[in-house]
């Protein structure tokens, strides 16, 4: 890869812990170079705690925008200078544009999330009852798209409940919490399950599940937010059974095509950006 760096080449990074597992740069660098622009994309570790004074260099160096990742997204939420209502109801921020020394906190996973599901499989959540598991950051972004994006009703099951409570809390007097016990006939139930947890995460041989595939049938939809392996045991578990079901690829895709524009302000270049991360999966 050549980049021509000069004078007016501008920066966003990505600061997480660790970090150089990331595979931001690839995907925001090759988008940079399809829309022929003058940017480079970098990866910062940056250890917990650190935030701050990451932001002050951030705004003392310019640099136009950043990417973050865990264990900062709540931290980002606290020191930056301004947040979307996302990003402030959500408590965390994954995107970061600098705005004239003025960082303003985004948090592009709900909206990702949507754009992704919409793209790949026509996916509306409008009317629709939804079983969320999970309880952390990805099930919480879910949770407040799929209310926003007219959802009759979101479960939210969890295995810790406090979490689960605290996630159901963004969706209003539409969501509520189930106990994993009575996860089965929530999901059977359903018309949408989203898997925000990390089960089926891991090595390709990976077996584990969210949920007992026989509790679910066609008709449903299924989203599993897991996109290592592609193939994750939810999404072929479900497909063999008819059900329509994708991963979390086109959502990584996606939120991180949204940060692209908002720094840029220039369509992201989809295809390309979905080219680098298949690549990357493609042996799995
Ligand atoms: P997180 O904040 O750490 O939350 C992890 C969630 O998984 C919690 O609800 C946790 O339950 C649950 N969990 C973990 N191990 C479990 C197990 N063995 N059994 C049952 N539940 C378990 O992580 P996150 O950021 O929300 O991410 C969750 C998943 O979404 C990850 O796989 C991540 O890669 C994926 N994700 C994908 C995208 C995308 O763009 N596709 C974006 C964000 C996240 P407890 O609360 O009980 O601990």
């Amino acid at each position: 890869m050549t980049v021509d760096i000069a004078g007016t080449t501008r920066l966003a990074a990505v600061i997480g812990h660790p970090v150089g597992h990331s595979l931001s740069p690839a995907i925001h660098n090759a988008a940079f170079r399809a829309r022929g622009l003058d940017w480079v994309y970098l990866a910062f570790d940056v250890a917990a705690g650190s935030v701050a004074p990451a932001f002050a260099g951030v705004r003392a160096l310019g640099v136009a925008g950043l990417s973050v990742t865990m264990p900062h997204k709540q931290a980002a939420a606290e020191h930056a200078d301004e947040l979307t209502d996302d990003a402030r109801r959500l408590g965390a921020v994954n995107c970061v544009v600098n705005r004239n020394g003025s960082l303003v906190g985004h948090n592009t996973d709900g909206a990702g999330f949507l754009a992704a599901l919409d793209a790949e499989i026509g996916f509306s959540a409008r009317g629709a009852r939804c079983v969320v598991l999970g309880g952390g950051g990805a099930a919480r972004a879910v949770v407040l798209a799929l209310t926003r994006a007219g959802a009759a009703q979101i479960v939210v099951v969890n295995r810790t409940p406090a979490r689960a409570r605290s996630a159901a809390a963004l969706g209003g007097d539409i969501a509520l919490v189930a106990a994993p016990e009575e996860a089965e006939s929530m999901v059977s139930g359903a018309d949408r399950v989203v898997n925000a947890t990390r089960v089926g995460m891991g090595e390709p041989s990976t077996t584990d599940l969210p949920v007992v595939l026989d509790w679910l049938h066609p008709g449903q939809v299924v989203a599993d937010l897991v996109y290592q392996p592609l193939r994750t045991p939810l999404v072929l578990g479900a497909r063999q059974r008819g059900i329509t079901a994708v991963n979390g690829l086109a959502m990584l895709v996606h939120q991180a095509a949204l940060s692209f524009e908002l720094w840029t302000g220039i369509d992201a270049p989809l295809d390309v950006m979905t080219e680098v991360v298949s690549a990357r999966f493609a042996s799995q």
